[in-house]
């Protein structure tokens, strides 16, 4: 009988966890293994060192810091594009708590915009892999039209990274193009190059929104979306296809610690919940409708579930990096993650 560790038949959501070293400067030496809440005991396979004894998490793979950024991506985000080339909607999800490695994971090391950098993340090397899947179809005759938006959920607000000017927007839904951000900026991008630009400049407006705007950028989801379009002539018929990929940087998912703020603070920690919560239930419900139960699945329940409505369930492809800190400080947040990526499966 499948019990909680097992890796179900669902296969739409997929689990990836990374520990990131245990610091940064002092290389991988296991000499301080005794400061290590966790060891990585296969490549799907994770033995946390818990009290009175110790527990075994599996997931579909486990990342142990030494693992390089583009196994990460090949890993993760391979199938992903290339089922957003077949038509199909995608999503990556970086959960963890706040300096677990999120964005070093999706964007790359946070001073660099430097995308031909060996630390680049999984997007920039996703959007090398698209433009280098379309150059070879172009040549069949298909042709692409990509075209991105870059947005920030904050306390439940929706803002444009692409527009800094931008008043908040709003979610809208209609039949041809589902569920959308009203008014965002939308770029068309022919080249990898040109979607990188795309990205540092969003990277830039949120940097700046942290400081001038107070937006804690640690507080606030960053949905980077491409848009796919295709279009083929077969027999004189026009065929057209659309898809879309997601990649999220998400919200730290540490514990709100201080209860007793007012105001405007404390509407911060709990709606930046909201949108974690929503995604965990969201997220949980795929997992029993994939295992043939009834569920209503709640994506109008926060704004990052709305919007990413069409890319989550159904035909979808969703991967979820649950990125967790190794050092034996960190055992709480730790536990909560790797319980959180556990009931992804
Ligand atoms: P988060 O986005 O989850 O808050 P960061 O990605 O900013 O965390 O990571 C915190 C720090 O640790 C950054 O300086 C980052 O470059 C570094 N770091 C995280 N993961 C790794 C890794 N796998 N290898 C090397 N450095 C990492
Ligand atoms: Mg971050």
């Amino acid at each position: 009988s499948p019990g909680s560790g097992d890796v179900g038949d669902n296969d739409s959501i997929k689990v990836f966890v990374r520990v990131r070293p245990l610091t940064q400067d002092t290389g991988l030496t296991t000499d301080g293994d005794q400061n290590l809440c966790l060891t990585v005991t296969s490549n799907n396979t994770i033995r946390l060192h818990s009290k009175p004894e110790p527990r075994t998490f599996t997931y579909d793979h486990v990342a142990d810091m030494d693992v390089s950024q583009d196994s990460v991506f090949a890993g993760v985000a391979k199938n992903i594009v290339e089922s957003c080339m077949n038509g199909y909607n995608g999503t990556i999800f970086a959960y963890g708590q706040t300096g677990s490695g999120k964005t070093f994971t999706m964007l790359g090391p946070s001073d660099s915009d430097n995308f031909t950098d060996e630390l680049r993340g999984v997007i920039p090397r996703s959007f090398e892999y698209l433009f280098s899947l379309i150059n070879k179809e172009v040549e069949r005759s298909k042709s692409f039209l990509c075209k991105c938006s870059f947005i920030e959920i904050y306390n439940e607000q929706i803002y444009d990274l692409l527009d800094s000017a931008s008043a908040t927007l709003f979610l809208r839904e209609n039949i041809k193009k589902g569920v959308f951000v009203e008014g965002a900026v939308e770029k068309f991008v022919t080249s990898a190059s040109e979607a990188y630009q795309v990205l540092s400049m969003g990277w830039r407006n949120r940097r700046v929104a942290s400081t001038s705007m107070n937006r804690e950028s640690s507080r606030s989801h960053a949905v980077f979306t491409m848009a796919l379009e295709s279009k083929e002539t077969v027999n004189k018929l026009v065929n057209i296809r659309t898809s879309q990929l997601n990649l999220v940087d998400l919200a730290g998912s540490e514990r709100q610690k201080d209860t007793h703020t007012e105001g405007s603070r404390l509407k911060e920690a709990s709606s930046i919940n909201l949108s974690l919560m929503c995604l965990g239930q969201v997220i949980m419900s795929l997992v029993d409708v994939a295992n043939g139960k009834n569920r209503h699945i709640c994506y109008r329940d926060s704004k990052l579930t709305f919007l990413l409505r069409d890319s989550l369930g159904g035909n979808a492809k969703t991967y979820i990096i649950a990125n967790v800190h190794p050092g034996s400080k960190c055992f709480g947040e730790t536990l909560s993650t790797l319980q959180f990526a556990q009931r992804a499966k």
